[in-house]
């Protein structure tokens, strides 16, 4: 059980979301393609450290700031030392010249792994200097991708490789450990620090009216969905859902498409659309969320 448990941005839900109920631009569709990527290869990470039985502390995805620079850490193992991971999902064939990584397809994608974790690593080190902390720090980037393949590697550079990574984790695993009070202080004090919004979101404009209603299949996004007595069915996959989980996954959408929003039932019966009667999503939303107000001023929370 990770100390710090990592979840789906508010940045990529707002995206999925927009690209099932609007048209987005090609640049927002390849953005949202490759946080998608991203996000699975920290998840695939995630299922590999969730098997440490070390004495660890994990903390996936932390956002946080020291002397005005923000910097993120995708996943961060509080054993005797700190263990910082960039996880980074790369597909395909490049290679590495000068300091950068190329795709071998097009020869001009470049991206730079090791300044973007030497530069993490560094503003970690000063934030915990701040706060009087001085633990030793290493930093690697873990290619999780098994179809990745980097030519011309350097030898030197605090890299593991897909075929690495078994090893090195067996590895981490093995190397004894005992956390005390100054490991656990250091997490809770990371955790209050974390940044849950992020000031580098992307996302497209977009407002309740231009927006597609109804409702959604969670497995492949179509619309077609119809409703039979107590289960909410896609025609087109075929998945299957429970008609309040249905109702109240269009509630969590709304609330984070539109934060500011009052949640009514005639909105959620519009959103929803598939659930054709008021009186079933208003005993949805009863039991699920507190009311506040009367009549047709009332909302739910
Ligand atoms: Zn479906």
């Amino acid at each position: 059980m990770p100390f710090k448990s990592r979840i789906k941005s508010d940045e990529l839900k707002i995206l999925s979301y927009s690209n099932t109920r609007m048209d987005l631009l090609e640049d927002d569709k390849q953005y949202l393609s490759n946080l998608k990527k991203g996000f699975e290869g920290e998840v695939m990470f995630d299922l590999l450290t969730e098997k440490l039985q070390c004495n660890c502390l994990i903390l996936n995805d932390l956002l946080l700031k020291v002397n005005n620079t923000t910097f993120q850490i995708d996943t961060l193992i509080i054993k005797d030392a700190l263990h910082f991971f960039e996880v980074k999902n790369f597909q395909g064939d490049y290679y590495y010249e000068d300091k950068e990584f190329y795709s071998n397809k097009s020869g001009n994608e470049v991206l730079k792994p090791l300044g973007q974790i030497q530069r993490g690593e560094s503003s970690l080190r000063k934030l915990l200097h701040k706060h009087g902390f001085n633990f030793p720090i290493t930093a690697n980037v873990v290619f999780i991708n098994p179809e990745f393949t980097l030519y011309q590697a350097p030898k030197n550079k605090p890299i593991i490789h897909p075929t690495q990574i078994n090893g090195f984790m067996k590895n981490f695993d093995r190397t004894p450990s005992k956390l005390n009070s100054r490991h656990r202080k250091l997490a809770e004090l990371l955790v209050s620090l974390h940044i849950t919004k992020s000031p580098f979101t992307q996302v497209p404009t977009y407002d309740y009216h231009s927006l597609k209603k109804g409702n959604t299949c969670s497995v492949c996004h179509s619309f077609s969905m119809t409703v039979e007595g107590r289960i909410c069915r896609c025609l087109k996959c075929g998945h299957e859902e429970l008609v309040e989980a249905a109702v109240l996954r269009c509630v969590e959408e709304l609330r984070t498409l539109f934060p500011n929003i009052k949640i009514t039932t005639n909105m959620v019966h519009e959103w929803c659309r598939v659930v054709e009667s008021k009186k079933r999503i208003g005993r949805i939303l009863d039991n699920n969320y507190k009311i506040v107000g009367v009549h047709q001023w009332a909302f739910y929370e």
